[in-house]
């Protein structure tokens, strides 16, 4: 039954994509004012937002139920958070549509300016499998807010729910054209945005190989904005004033994921790390492993720089240590710190680059916290006021104060 989503709730195709994207650029809110200006001006947006996230929670036991299907994820887990979070991002950014606004300016001379901060036109959002839901309102939320017209492309994995967001986005009240969702592979739908020459915007968050092929696609295309969420190496480093058992919860779980984690266990041993201690399985049930310890760890060696999941500790006797380590990846996406001493906390997460650190917690996001990469970790920022300005772009309007002598 949820397969008949597939071809009920699809608004366009990749075919016919390609030709309505002119459409598409005329139905961005500043480009005409006067046909929009009351079905789907700054305040009816907010207001048509609001009812698309509560419709959303009325239907997040199905919505659950459809990433369940398709992403084989716990249906807990799905309702709450990943149902829960995308409805709370929707309410974030319906709130900020009628709060976009520009500057005055003082000019030298007798001129004054003022800003405008425009939609940028046209977005393309290429979603990844892993949160189908929250990762597709993270991306459309503000660009909603602030009067793009989009193209979403969900994974291949996991398309339904992004359907079903389709057919409650028409129900709210959303104007046809504005929201379109198409399913399809990578290397075809995806590309296909990437290099498109009427999309003037893409927001991509996956792979980093797949990210530069997007970034090397906008450029031999016509330029196009972009913005990146890629993959990570986030640390979690662990104090010896930490809180062992709170550490012990955050730090991982299945057979595929065992078998990685044994897998760079070995790794570090074959490199010339010292295994102090653990580096075995652990029980004769379940998939665990014993908390594992190495010293002598370089930065060069495979457990120092991939993201391992698992209880795979490296020693540092230096805080120094610790953050030359954490910063020794490619990659910057996140980090997390378990101490109890405020000088540290402040020091190290000062100290790494990384585009967020989470001290005594992890993986806490939330719809007014902006998130995403420094380094190969990509850029532009996800949530958040900082993520109105992907979607939006200054334009300047200057005037002499007094009548001009032309
Ligand atoms: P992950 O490893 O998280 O699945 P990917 O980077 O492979 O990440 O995929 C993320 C998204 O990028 C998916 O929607 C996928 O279809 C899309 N994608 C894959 N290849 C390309 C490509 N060549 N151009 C544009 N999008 C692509």
């Amino acid at each position: 039954m949820y397969r008949q989503l597939l071809f009920s709730y699809i608004y366009v195709n990749a075919t016919c994509l390609l030709k309505c994207l002119l459409l598409l650029r005329r139905l961005c809110t500043s480009c005409v004012p006067s046909v929009f200006c009351t079905e789907w001006c700054d305040q009816a947006r907010g207001r048509i937002m609001m009812k698309f996230a509560d419709l959303i929670d009325e239907n997040a036991e199905e919505l659950a139920a459809l990433d369940t299907i398709d992403a084989g994820k716990l249906f807990s887990l799905g309702k709450s958070p990943d149902i829960a979070l995308s409805s709370g991002i929707l309410r974030y950014y319906a709130g900020a549509a009628d709060k976009i606004h520009g500057e005055t300016l003082k000019m030298s001379g007798e001129l004054q300016a003022y800003t405008l901060r425009e939609p940028i036109g046209v977005v393309g959002h290429i979603i990844p499998w892993n949160f189908p839901s929250s990762i597709f309102f993270m991306n459309v939320s503000p660009a909603l807010a602030s009067g793009c017209t989009m193209v979403v492309k969900p994974a291949e994995q996991t398309p339904l729910s992004a359907l079903y967001y389709a057919h409650l986005a028409k129900q709210a009240g959303i104007p046809n054209g504005v929201l379109n969702v198409i399913t399809g592979f990578g290397p075809t739908a995806g590309a296909a945005i990437a290099s498109h020459m009427d999309i003037d915007k893409v927001s991509f968050t996956g792979s980093t190989e797949v990210g530069r092929l997007v970034m090397q696609a906008a450029a031999t295309s016509n330029l196009k904005h972009i913005s990146l969420e890629l993959g990570g190496k986030s640390p979690l480093i662990i104090f010896d004033d930490a809180d062992v058992d709170k550490a012990a919860d955050l730090a991982l779980v299945d057979k595929t994921q065992y078998d990685r984690i044994l897998s760079y266990i070995e790794h570090g041993k074959r490199e010339g790390a010292t295994l102090l201690t653990g580096g075995k399985p652990w029980g004769e049930k379940g998939y665990y492993i014993e908390p594992t310890i190495f010293t002598d760890v370089k930065d060069s060696m495979l457990i120092a720089r991939d993201e391992i999941f698992g209880p795979v500790m490296s020693l540092m006797k230096t805080i120094d240590e610790a953050i030359t380590s954490a910063n020794a990846t490619r990659y910057g996406l996140a980090a997390g710190i378990l101490t109890n001493n405020l000088n540290v906390a402040n020091t190290v997460s000062r100290s790494i680059r990384a585009g967020i650190i989470w001290i005594n917690c992890y993986f806490a996001i939330d719809g007014d916290c902006p998130f995403g990469g420094y380094k190969m970790s990509g850029f532009g920022r996800n949530l958040g006021m900082d993520a109105l300005d992907k979607y939006l772009q200054v334009k300047s309007v200057v005037t002499p104060i007094y009548n001009s002598p032309w």
